[in-house]
């Protein structure tokens, strides 16, 4: 079934295929739509709520601003009533009528008609009542009260309660000017209150100056058949528009409203009250209309600032909001399309990784079956859990007997193991594990001190025979690394243990040579980074160095460790020039050994190159102490005198030549001292040979006793001898020749009495010869003898007789 098929839509309704992209922009932009849509919904609704609110809050406004109007009308009419239902009001009753009255009101006051006969009358009574004196009066052009001029009629205030700190104006006559007038002219015609036109009103504080004076006619009571008669007087409210209209409600910067309050009777147009507030730039107006007396009143009502910023539009959060809103779903979905399609991309490529891995897996399992069954010389065989076979590979059938379809299925391993061997080993195991392990899986368990190494067992083929194997065995796991079973492998190892025996069987005749062979033998190698190594050595190499063969092995320095220090370089120097020169190897060196001291040991060794580079030796050492003493004692003898035991004549020509070399080398003096018996032959003849032998004999030991260490002694032949004297010179060789000739002459020999000699005496000359000086030496001699014999001559240069020195 295809892949698409089952695929479910994102989200029900997005195709799979459709760029994550495009499906972020569609969202996004139907995002913004819905968004512009909602705010434009918003916006209206926005406006239409702050239109409501405006109206409301206007409505209430007006409302609060009428209700004071028409308190301020019906306290004045109250006050009118008082008057009108009074015979007589006095000071203090007014005072006490008006008082409380007074509110949003900046005076009430009290003005009788007063006509002209009347007004000294008048103010004569009033200054009598008052005390002070009391005169009607008017405002001069400079503004000040002055006294009123001769009118009609005067309508001065009397009485006066006021909120004003400045007093009352008393006395002030309101006909003095127009506009008083004319509001008194009404409310008399009318007989109801009037109001005057906005004017600066009289003794008030500058900011309550602006206002109105609201007047009401104040008649006798009417009565029956008498209508209503002239006003006697009038009451009026002094009402400052600013304490009318602003008193109690908000203060400016909290007010939401911006008022203005113009007289429509007013041909001015002049502002009566205008409130500080600041108005918004909203096109929303309410205009009312308050009625206070005879006049009405424009109330013009603004939102202000403070009204818009309580009622801000909530507009921009909402285009924000929906904007990232959209912006979050187009995101998610992005996300959500793109890691939707990346998971069904990779779940695609898994899928044909899968198959790629199945089809590999199929050629592995082709492979290994291949290779189980090429595998001939190795039998491969696999069990489950219970030992049951179920892979026989072609080496087992070869190796057993069996066919694979014989033992797959119906055999166990165990079946083909001998059972004496399993139950031997099932033993030990239980032993060493501590726990029981059957015959069954004695081949499959290892023991914890030989953890996967090849064992070998005994396996018996169909035939019944036997046959000696290595066994591998390994569990098998499943993908989960569960236990499945067992995989044996068994390589057949009969040829293998034969050759092994052959090999071991060599190797003891090998052994028992080498144990019989005096000395050792040795392989042994000096491989490119020189490095020395015994590759064999016998158990004879122990007797030579005192080394075991095995730490020989180890370390092939350790044989420098006994060799003499003399010796040791030259022994290594030896060896490297065989391996270089590939030339047979044989030295002798000294080895100084922990037990058996010094031993002369002679090496022998034939190299031949490796392969790899190096050297290889094959060789034998041997201890020639014996031959080494023998060959001393022959070369002593060589140079000895049997007859006297001092030196011949051949070490003595020896060591002149060595000692003249060396004086060629140096500077330094030698000397000789020749002597010969004399008359030896008389006492041969007298005494016998024997005696003469005798005769010889003792020389030497006198001649030896007073000798130096340093001094050769030797015989050259018959009755004649030589003493070489190194680092001596002339004069202490004859001091010397004397000594030796007065020791001889001095004291008489067993049987032949007194022996004398004749001593000749030379010295080594520059540049002479060794013949040279034994004939200068010799000629000493031959002119002792001729000068009578027994005596020390010496030999200055040439033949020429030393006729200087002379003993006789
Ligand atoms: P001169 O004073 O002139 O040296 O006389 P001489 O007899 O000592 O000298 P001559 O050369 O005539 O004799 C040497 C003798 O020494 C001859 C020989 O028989 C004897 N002679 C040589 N060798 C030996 C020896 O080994 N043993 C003995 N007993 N005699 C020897
Ligand atoms: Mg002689
Ligand atoms: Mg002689």
């Amino acid at each position: 079934m295809p892949l698409q098929a089952v695929r479910p839509k994102i989200l029900g309704f997005i195709s799979e295929q459709a760029s994550a992209w495009l499906v972020a922009l569609v969202v996004l932009l139907a995002g913004c739509a819905l968004t512009a849509i909602v705010a434009w919904a918003a916006a209206d609704l926005y406006q239409q709520q702050v239109r409501q609110r405006f109206q409301l809050l206007v409505n209430e406004r007006y409302t609060r601003l009428q209700e004071r109007f028409e308190d301020q009308e019906q306290r004045l009419n109250s006050l009118r009533r008082f008057f009108v239902n009074s015979d007589d009001v006095s000071r203090e009753e007014f005072d006490g009528f008006a008082e409380p009255l007074l509110l949003r009101a900046r005076a009430y006051s009290w003005a009788p008609r007063v006509s002209r006969g009347q007004r000294s009358q008048f103010e004569q009574h009033e200054s009598d009542q008052r005390g002070t004196p009391f005169v009607i009066r008017e405002l001069n052009s400079a503004g000040q009260l002055v006294p009123a001029a001769e009118r009609d009629e005067y309508i001065p205030v009397l009485y006066s309660q006021t909120q004003s700190l400045l007093g009352t104006p008393l006395g002030f006559d309101l006909l003095a000017q127009p506009l008083r007038r004319s509001a008194l002219e009404r409310a008399r015609l009318t007989g109801k209150p009037a109001v005057s036109q906005p004017m600066q009103l009289v003794g008030l504080e500058p900011a309550y100056a602006t206002g109105v004076l609201l007047v009401a006619p104040v008649s006798h009571a009417p009565t029956a058949g008498q209508p209503q008669s002239e006003p006697y007087g009038y009451v009026m409210a002094v009402i400052s528009m600013r304490q009318l209209v602003a008193e109690g409600l908000p203060k400016p910067d909290r007010d939401n409203l911006v008022m203005q309050l113009v007289d429509t009777s007013d041909v001015q147009k002049r502002v009566l009250f205008e409130s500080g507030t600041v108005a918004s730039d909203r096109d929303l107006v309410g205009a009312r209309r308050l009625s206070l007396g005879d006049h009405v009143y424009a109330l013009d009502l603004r939102p202000s600032q403070v009204f818009d910023q309580a009622n801000h539009s909530s507009l921009s959060t909402i285009l924000t909001m929906g904007g990232l809103l959209s912006l979050l779903l187009s995101a998610l979905l992005y996300v959500l399309v793109s890691q939707r399609q990346r998971a069904l991309k990779l779940v695609e490529q898994r899928t044909v990784q899968l198959r790629m891995r199945e089809q590999e897996l199929r050629g592995a399992h082709g492979q290994l079956r291949s290779v189980l069954n090429a595998a001939t010389q190795v039998a491969i065989i696999a069990t489950d859990l219970r030992g049951v076979i179920n892979t026989f590979n072609a080496g087992a059938e070869r190796m057993l007997g069996f066919k694979a379809e014989q033992v797959v299925g119906a055999h166990t391993l165990e079946s083909l193991h001998l059972a004496s061997e399993l139950e031997a080993r099932s033993t030990s195991l239980s032993v060493a594990l501590g726990k029981r392990i059957p015959a069954s899986q004695a081949m499959l368990v290892e023991s914890p001190d030989n953890l996967h190494e090849a064992r070998e067992w005994s396996l018996i083929r169909q035939d019944g025979s036997q046959l000696t194997v290595n066994m591998l065995a390994t569990v098998l796991l499943d993908d989960h690394g569960l236990w499945i079973g067992h995989l044996a492998i068994y390589l057949d190892i009969t040829e293998q243990k034969r050759a092994y025996e052959a090999l071991a069987a060599r190797d003891r005749l090998l052994k028992k040579l080498s144990a019989h062979v005096p000395g050792g033998i040795f392989q042994f190698t000096l491989e490119p980074r020189d490095n020395w190594k015994f590759i064999y050595a016998s158990d004879g190499m122990r007797d030579i160095y005192e080394i075991d063969p095995g730490l020989l092995q180890q370390d092939a320095k350790k044989v420098f460790e006994r060799i003499h220090p003399l010796d040791a370089e030259r022994v290594r120097a030896s060896i490297r020039l065989s391996a270089l020169q590939l030339s047979h190897w044989r030295e002798e060196y000294r080895v100084l050994l922990p037990q058996r001291g010094l031993r002369w040991i002679r090496g022998e060794a034939t190299p031949e190159e490796l392969p790899a580079g190096g050297t290889l030796w094959h060789g034998y050492v041997s201890d020639i102490s014996d031959l080494k003493r023998v060959e001393e004692e022959l070369r002593a003898l060589s140079i000895t005198d049997s007859l006297t035991g001092i030196h011949n004549r051949r070490y003595f020509q020896d060591r002149l030549k060595i000692e003249m070399v060396r004086l060629n080398r140096t500077s330094g003096a030698l000397s000789v001292i020749m002597l010969d018996i004399d008359h030896f032959k008389r006492i041969n003849d007298r005494h016998g040979h024997a005696v003469g032998d005798g005769v010889l004999q003792e020389l030497c030991k006198r001649i030896s006793q007073r000798l130096r260490r340093t001094d050769v002694f030797c015989r050259l032949g018959g009755e004649e001898f030589m003493v070489l004297c190194p680092q001596t010179d002339g004069a202490q060789a004859y001091i010397l020749a004397m000594e030796l000739w007065s020791s001889l002459r001095n004291a008489p020999m067993e049987t032949v009495g007194i022996v004398t000699a004749s001593f000749g005496v030379a010295s080594r000359r520059v540049d002479e010869g060794v013949d040279g000086l034994l004939l200068r030496a010799d000629s000493a001699v031959y002119v002792a003898k001729q000068a009578g014999r027994d005596r020390v001559e010496t030999c200055g240069s040439g033949l020429a007789r030393d006729g200087g020195i002379s003993t006789n």
